[in-house]
């Protein structure tokens, strides 16, 4: 292997904490200790993770502050969620693994940034309750696709813990389920050496150097995350690509396709398990965030129609022209791919991508076919 190939996929994003927060419950815990150790800081045990939340709270910007600030805990609820989807819009049916939550990277569109009261950084330490519940829930599950990247980066945490190590060989052994691993980073490197059977799917949210350089501030750039994927495909993994939020400014047209141009150069289409696309979009509360946070950014001063779940999205033919054309790009390339939409109706399906998901059985059965057969899921 060359020296540059080698160089790059040691190279971990810098995630830095400053401040280690550790609830008392957990404190004892030979995983705490390890997390404690591999942060390298003096933790401050707290009996109420409440207290973490204040201290957030008490600063300037509790956005920013909380990026920097982990709070090691118990999760005494469920790990296994439903994706929030609405019933207005084609959801997939995704099933999300909420093993940590928030983000140290910093994307103007974050939804995270008001999602969470106050947003900081959390990562569980009952990793043995993961698998319980996996156990226990695994026949029962409507959807054989399962993520950890929805309330967080799936890959931030590889400095810290080897949990995603744990998830990649628990996975390997399924029949029926896979485990999607969503990043914008680079950090593959505890990838490389595991059995995982193809149950795992690397993904990597994609935009064009542009939005990655103006508004996806502390992430991989285009260029890095693609080696990234191209390094996981020569490790024998399938592998998912989302576009989304797609983003509307002068020039968009010829820098998207470019992206697709790049995304198939470099890689194979069929280990290609599925391509999502959605446009730029945002709940009220989020305007004012961004708005102070980026000042510089005009993401949020177009034209928006507020949707039926309250978001704000790009008037309807414009989002039909960005994803038709996407559409067109792609299957140039892959024909076969699993191509979607997140959280578009209908008529948007239709007049973008030509058919309506309800007609092929529905998203969720579409993208378990994908899986299943790029996975080989029984
Ligand atoms: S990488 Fe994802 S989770 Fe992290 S800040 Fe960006 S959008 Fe949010």
């Amino acid at each position: 292997m060359c020296l540059a190939v080698k160089t790059f996929i040691a190279f971990l994003n810098d995630m830095r904490i400053d401040k280690l927060f550790v609830t008392q419950d957990i404190s004892d815990r030979k995983a705490a200790h390890k997390l404690v150790q591999a942060i390298g800081i003096e933790p401050e045990l707290i009996e109420d993770p409440g207290f973490a939340y204040q201290w957030v709270r008490r600063h300037a910007d509790p956005v920013i502050t909380g990026k920097k600030v982990l709070l090691l805990t118990e999760n005494k609820g469920s790990f296994l969620k439903k994706c929030p989807g609405t019933s207005y819009y084609t959801c997939c049916g995704y099933q999300i693994l909420y093993m940590a939550s928030y983000c140290s990277m910093d994307c103007a569109y974050c939804i995270l940034q008001v999602y969470f009261h106050p947003p900081l950084l959390q990562l569980f330490v009952n990793h043995e309750a993961i698998f319980s519940e996996l156990d226990k829930s695994k026949g029962l599950l409507d959807s054989r696709r399962i993520g950890t990247g929805e309330f967080t980066d799936s890959l931030i945490w590889e400095p810290f813990t080897d949990l995603t190590e744990q998830l990649v060989n628990y996975f390997a052994d399924q029949d029926r389920l896979v485990l999607e691993l969503k990043t914008k980073t680079t950090n593959i490197r505890r990838l490389k050496s595991l059995t995982h059977n193809r149950k795992t799917i690397v993904a990597w949210s994609l935009n064009t150097p542009e939005i990655i350089r103006t508004l996806e501030k502390g992430t991989a750039s285009l260029e890095a995350r693609l080696k990234a994927a191209w390094q996981c495909q020569q490790w024998g993994y399938p592998l998912a690509f989302h576009f989304d939020p797609m983003v509307i400014y002068p020039g968009w047209q010829q820098d998207y396709k470019r992206v697709i141009e790049m995304l198939f150069e470099r890689l194979n289409p069929e280990n290609m398990v599925w391509i999502s696309m959605g446009t730029f979009r945002f709940i009220p509360a989020l305007k004012s965030i961004i708005q102070r946070r980026f000042a510089d950014t005009t993401l949020v001063y177009g034209e928006f129609i507020p949707g039926l779940d309250g978001k704000l999205r790009y008037l309807r033919p414009l989002r039909e022209d960005v994803y038709s054309n996407m559409a067109e790009w792609i299957r140039q390339y892959a024909p076969e791919v699993a191509l979607y939409l997140c959280m578009e109706d209908d008529c948007i399906w239709e007049n973008s991508l030509g058919f309506n998901p309800a007609s092929c059985g529905g998203l969720p059965a579409i993208l378990d076919q994908a899986a299943l057969e790029v996975c080989n899921l029984k």
